[in-house]
C-alpha cells in the first residue's frame, strides 16, 4: 500500500502506519481540545486514539498469527484511519482455515475488553457506558473502562455478516462447505454490499463521515474479492495443454539445418526457440541466445547440430501449468520446453504462455480487511 512507512517487525511481519492516521490523530486532538477548551483535552483524545490503534494491531495479530500457523505468508499489518488491514499472501483454499482466521481478531478483542474491563473497575471505574471522552474520563480507571468498551463495539463491529469484515468471512467459509467457494463468496459479498449501503446512508444522514468512509471501503472490498475468487477458480488446475503452442504452430528444426536457415526463421518468424527433431524424435532445443551468439562466428556454427542444447528438460502436457510448468521453466533457465506425450513432440511452452495465463490468475497479494470500525466509533462516541 503506497503511503505507508514502516514502524516495528513481529514474528517475521512489518507494521505499517500510513501517514494518513496522522490526519487523524490531529483531527482527534483538535476536537478535544475543542469539546474541553483545555490542552490536557487533546492530549486525552490523542491518547485514546492511539490506544484503540494498539488494540486494533493485537486484533489484527491475531488474524495474522493464526494464518501463519496455517501456513499462510503474512507480509504486514497496514494501520489506517478507518482501522487495520493484515496483507496475506493468500487466500486461505480450507473454509475451515477462513473461519479459524477471522474468528481469530474478533476473540483477541473480547479478550482485551475483558481485561480493561477487569483494570478499570480494579482502578476504582463505575461500570457505565462513557459518553464524556473529550470533557476528561475523570479517572485513570474510567480510562481502562472505555477501552474495555471500545473493544467490545470493535469485536460486534467486525463480526457483522458484512463481508469483509471478519464476519462475512466467517458466514463465507461456513457457506463455502455447501456451496463452494464461488457462490458461497458471491451471496456473502452480495450481503456485505447490503450492508455497506445501509452504512453509507446511516454515515451520510448521520454526519459521521468515517462509517460513510468504511462503507465505501467495504463495498468496493466485496466486489474485489468476488472477483478474485471466480478468477482463482478459472484458472485452478489449468494444464500445460491449455495454454502450450500446439505442434503445428511450432516451427521445429532438424539438426542439418544450417545456421543460416535458422537466422532466417528467427529474423521473419515470431519463433525465438527451435525443438530440434531427428526423425520426428525430439533431441535438443536451439534458442535465441546460441543463434545470437553463432551469428557473431557464423564460421563456427555450420550446423544445428553443433549449436543445439541437448539434454533438455521437457515437461508433459499434462502437467500443472502454475505447479510445474513454472517451475521446471525457472530450474532450466530456458524461454521454453517442448511438451511432450509419450516421449512425443506435441508442443512448446513458453514464458510468455504463462506470462498470460498468469494474467487470468490473482498472483498479488490480497488483503484482509478486518478491525476497520474504530474511528467511526469513536466519531460517534464523541459526538453523543
Ligand atoms: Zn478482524
Amino acid at each position: 500500500m503506497g503511503g505507508a512507512f514502516k514502524i516495528g517487525r513481529f514474528s517475521g511481519i512489518d507494521v505499517k502506519v500510513h501517514w494518513t492516521f496522522f490526519l487523524l490523530l490531529a483531527f482527534f486532538a483538535f476536537i478535544g481540545y475543542q469539546a474541553s477548551g483545555s490542552p490536557l483535552g487533546a492530549l486525552t483524545a490523542t491518547v485514546t486514539i492511539v490506544a484503540l490503534f494498539l488494540c486494533v494491531l493485537l486484533h489484527e495479530f491475531g488474524h495474522s498469527l493464526v494464518a501463519q500457523r496455517l501456513g499462510i505468508e503474512i507480509h504486514s499489518i497496514t494501520l489506517l484511519p478507518i482501522g487495520g488491514v493484515s496483507n496475506l499472501e493468500s487466500l486461505p483454499e480450507k473454509p475451515a482455515d477462513e473461519v479459524k482466521i477471522s474468528v481469530a481478531g474478533p476473540l483477541v478483542s473480547v479478550v482485551l475488553a475483558l481485561i480493561f474491563f477487569g483494570v478499570g473497575l480494579l482502578l476504582g471505574a463505575v461500570p457505565r457506558v462513557p459518553t464524556d471522552l473529550f470533557a476528561g474520563f475523570g479517572s485513570v480507571g474510567q480510562f481502562f473502562f472505555y477501552l474495555g468498551y471500545l473493544n467490545v463495539v470493535l469485536a460486534v463491529f467486525n463480526l457483522l455478516p458484512a463481508f469483509p469484515l471478519d464476519g462475512g468471512r466467517i458466514l463465507r467459509g461456513l457457506l463455502a462447505t455447501r456451496l463452494g467457494a464461488v457462490r458461497a463468496t458471491r451471496v456473502s459479498s452480495t450481503i456485505g454490499q447490503v450492508f455497506a449501503a445501509a452504512f453509507f446512508l446511516i454515515g451520510l444522514l448521520s454526519g459521521d463521515i468515517l462509517l460513510a468512509l468504511v462503507a465505501v471501503f467495504i463495498f468496493f472490498g466485496a466486489s474485489g474479492e468476488a472477483q478474485m475468487v471466480k478468477q482463482r477458480e478459472l484458472t485452478r488446475g489449468l494444464t500445460v495443454s491449455d495454454v502450450m503452442g500446439t505442434k503445428p504452430r511450432t516451427e521445429t528444426v532438424t539438426p542439418d539445418y544450417t545456421f543460416g536457415q535458422v537466422l532466417d526463421s528467427v529474423i521473419h518468424g515470431y519463433q525465438e526457440d527451435f525443438p530440434v527433431l531427428d526423425d520426428g524424435k525430439l533431441v535438443g532445443m536451439l534458442t535465441r541466445n546460441e543463434i545470437m551468439t553463432a551469428a557473431h562466428s557464423p564460421e563456427k556454427y555450420s550446423r544445428v547440430r553443433d549449436l543445439m542444447k541437448t539434454n533438455v528438460p521437457t515437461i508433459s502436457s499434462q502437467a500443472d501449468l502454475f505447479e510445474d510448468g513454472i517451475r521446471i521453466l525457472q530450474q532450466s533457465g530456458l524461454g521454453a520446453l517442448p511438451v511432450t506425450e509419450n516421449a512425443e513432440l506435441v508442443g512448446m511452452l513458453t514464458l510468455e504462455d504463462v506470462a498470460q495465463a498468469s494474467l487470468l490468475r490473482p498472483l498479488s497479494a490480497t488483503e484482509d480487511v478486518s478491525g476497520i470500525d474504530d474511528g467511526a466509533t469513536s466519531q460517534k462516541t464523541a459526538s453523543r
